[in-house]
């Protein structure tokens, strides 16, 4: 903690607890709405708006709308037929499109529509799950840490309970896969069952200039006119188990699909989203914001600014290269501008001072109370202290995880020395990621790894992240780099003579490797490997440092929720984890900044209006003449008068939430969200009713599009939409 900080800045402090006191004197606003399922049943959402019995929404004894849910390549998705028919984002499947891609036929341009299941084409890479069941199981990991002294050892115990837990409830011939999942940190475990599906197929989706209409620009933003939807199939075997794509997998039948209502919604109608919302922050302490505000965001918007530049300058003058390069492109984009926002609104709103506030008044609430004082007294300093670690740490930290994400050599290194270390040992002691049963599904991985190396890239971003660690001022510096090198020209021999010269980024000299016995990979020589093995010394020491710091929070988080309950007279629910999670909330507009409102539902005119500003505004001309036609068909809204595009709400949504089914008062869909504005980008530290705004795109554009754009007439047909 910045002591000196937290001094200047007492005043505000001050003035923020006095606040939040007298906030606290009355009703809030529903804080925090990313409602596990154990939570559903204490929600009066009847009265919220709901007009169907909350049974129907979610029943673990019987069939519920619970069922129609999908977590697909990390997003959300929903069953809209009997045959398995799946909707989520353009951005969601956007892999999918671009890996299927070439110059010629180009699906991200041109949009992609099979006309028949036949000409559906195999979404490489994607999966779908569906959550069967779950299980809470903290006794059994909090009972095998209870005698745990060290920390770092508490951390890793945890991790390995939870995998073995998992890895006992796999059960691969029922296609079912287990994962034990974190909801309160340190303090409650959940064992969640998912049925996996192996073959995914696109069905349709629309040209990325209605899919992706407004790009980057456009992104994190409402107003928002986006398409940004499409539809996928599950298949399995022909006896229902999960296979690989292969043309004798028949359509799944999923045990419930998501009615599709065409007419839409209004403004402050009732809705609720279902689906698997990825990280949030809030329960987390000031320090954390702080670490985030001072070195995460900045660090990686900075560095993922500088890879696109490099991305698309290689790129420059190869379209097929483009084509390859575009989903690693766009998730990086997504993400650096996802953290621009955060930081603007970290200092906007003052943050990191509110909850400096917060804490202040539990402390005080503390000290009043000799039973508190007895448990909690040393609570505060004892986080801090332990986050006085984590920023000593942090800049080192932050490089090495960037650059073994991003150096395949590197990557790659580091995978081969880990390899080295735990194949040495008998099964059960290694890594679960290295034992005998797991080790090829590891091995598997590195296509991934090998998919992402573009040698010019590689060679400029070890440049740039050498050069960068040579010049680190902090206390920690990285020593294999000031070992080697004492300016930017030895690190540009050493790129020249090694990096470009190494059999590591040769994926099939090292998965021919990789099937040698262990006494010949440790023959294999090579300087960059050697140079990462220094480099993994000085990792694994932080590493450990970083266990003991996640052990010990892990037994202080629990006390810190625990007496935050207490003051607040009030429970929570746990962060968002990528479990299955439920909000509500209404149709409504916002107001971003002084003497401005935001209307909550964009149509069709605003598409055009952009699309004639041009840039990233480009549009198909077959929508223009839908427009200049007026071919709205049954999709207009007669107070609107044209077709709604997108639509805006108060539910509390974050990545992952992206393909998520809205639905209506009834259970019906009525749109697929999948952005949020921006200052709502900072939802995932703290929730507020006055700028937490998440976007979704109205059904009405959905199937309009779909019809009218992709003469998808027959999907309309399947969802059970009459024209
Ligand atoms: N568009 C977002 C994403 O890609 C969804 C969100 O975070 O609200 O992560």
């Amino acid at each position: 903690m910045k002591k000196s900080i937290r001094k200047s800045k007492y005043v505000t402090v001050l003035a923020a607890v006095l606040v939040i006191l007298f906030m606290g004197m009355f009703p809030s606003a529903p804080e925090e709405g990313m409602y596990p399922l154990s939570e559903v049943g204490k929600l009066d959402l009847v009265k919220a708006g709901l007009k169907i019995d909350p049974q129907e929404l979610y029943n673990p004894n019987g069939t519920s709308l619970i069922d129609a849910l999908v977590n697909i390549g990390g997003c959300t998705g929903s069953f809209v037929s009997e045959d398995g028919l799946v909707i989520t984002n353009h951005h969601c499947a956007f892999g999918a499109i671009s890996r299927a891609s070439t110059p010629e036929t180009n699906f991200l341009s041109d949009g992609f529509v099979a006309k028949d299941k036949s000409e559906e084409i195999p979404a490489k890479g994607y999966t779908v799950r569906i959550m069967e069941s779950y299980k809470d199981v903290s006794e059994e990991i909090l009972e095998a840490v209870a005698d745990i002294e060290d920390l770092a050892e508490r951390s890793r115990e945890i991790g390995k309970k939870m995998r073995e837990l998992a890895e006992e409830a796999n059960d691969e011939e029922n296609s079912i896969e287990a994962r034990v999942s974190e909801m309160f940190l340190g303090q409650t475990y959940v064992l969640f069952k998912y049925r996996i599906i192996k073959d995914v197929r696109l069905v349709y989706a629309p040209p990325q200039s209605i899919g992706n209409f407004g790009g980057e620009t456009d992104n994190w933003m409402w107003p928002r006119h986006t398409g940004d939807f499409s539809f996928m199939r599950a298949y399995v075997a022909p006896d229902g188990s999960a296979a690989e794509y292969s043309a004798e997998n028949i359509p799944f039948k999923p045990k419930k699909f998501l009615k599709v209502n065409p007419n839409g919604v209004q403004e402050g109608d009732f809705t609720f989203i279902l689906g698997y919302p990825g990280r949030t922050y809030r329960h987390l302490p000031s320090q954390f914001l702080e670490y985030q505000q001072d070195y995460h965001l900045p660090y990686i918007a900075d560095l993922y600014e500088w890879i696109i530049e490099q991305l698309e300058d290689i790129s420059a003058d190869d379209e097929t290269l483009q084509l390859e390069v575009a989903s690693y492109k766009k998730g990086l984009a997504n993400t650096s501008k996802n953290y621009r926002g955060k930081m603007l609104g970290i200092n906007r709103i003052g943050l990191v001072d509110k909850k400096i506030a917060e804490e202040e008044a539990i402390a005080e609430f503390i000290n009043s109370d000799d039973v508190l004082k007895e448990k909690y007294s040393t609570l505060f300093s004892d986080i801090d202290s332990v986050y006085s670690g984590i920023f000593k740490n942090a800049e080192a930290n932050l490089w090495f995880g960037r650059i073994t994400r991003f150096s395949t050599s590197l990557n790659i290194s580091n995978f081969l020395l880990t390899y080295l270390e735990e194949m040495k040992k008998p099964n059960l002691e290694r890594k679960s990621a290295y034992r005998d049963e797991n080790v090829k599904k590891t091995i598997g991985r590195l296509n991934r790894t090998f998919s992402m190396y573009y040698p010019d890239l590689e060679e400029r971003l070890l440049f740039r992240m050498l050069t960068e660690a040579l010049n680190f001022e902090g206390e920690v510096k990285i020593e294999a780099v000031n070992n080697n090198f004492t300016n930017e020209d030895e690190i540009e021999d050493f790129i020249n003579s090694v990096v470009l010269d190494t059999k590591l980024t040769d994926k099939e000299f090292i998965l021919a490797l990789l099937e040698k016995p262990i006494e010949e990979i440790e023959k294999f020589e090579d300087p960059m490997l050697t140079f990462a093995s220094e480099l993994k010394t000085q990792l694994d020491a932080l590493d450990e440092e970083s266990d003991m710091a996640d052990g010990a929070l892990s037994k202080l988080s629990p006390k810190l929720i625990e007496v935050k309950k207490a003051w607040k007279k009030t429970s929570f629910i746990p962060d968002a984890n990528s479990t299955l999670r439920l909000t509500y909330g209404y149709i409504k507009g916002y107001s971003p900044a002084d003497a401005t409102y935001y209307s909550p539902i964009t149509t069709l005119d605003g598409v055009i209006d952009k699309a004639n500003q041009g840039g990233e505004y480009e549009i198909p001309e077959q929508l223009r003449e839908l427009y200049e036609s007026k071919d709205y068909g049954r999709f207009v809204d007669k107070k609107l008068g044209s077709v709604p595009v997108a639509i805006l709400y108060n539910m509390d949504t974050t990545g992952g939430n992206s393909g998520s089914p809205i639905l209506n008062a009834n259970g019906e869909l009525i749109g697929v969200n999948f952005d949020r504005a921006f200052e709502a980008t900072i939802n995932d530290y703290a929730w507020n009713e006055s700028y937490s705004r998440s976007i979704g795109v109205d059904i009405r554009y959905v199937l309009w599009i779909t019809q009218k754009i992709g003469n998808g007439g027959y999907l309309l047909k399947e969802m059970g939409v009459e024209l």
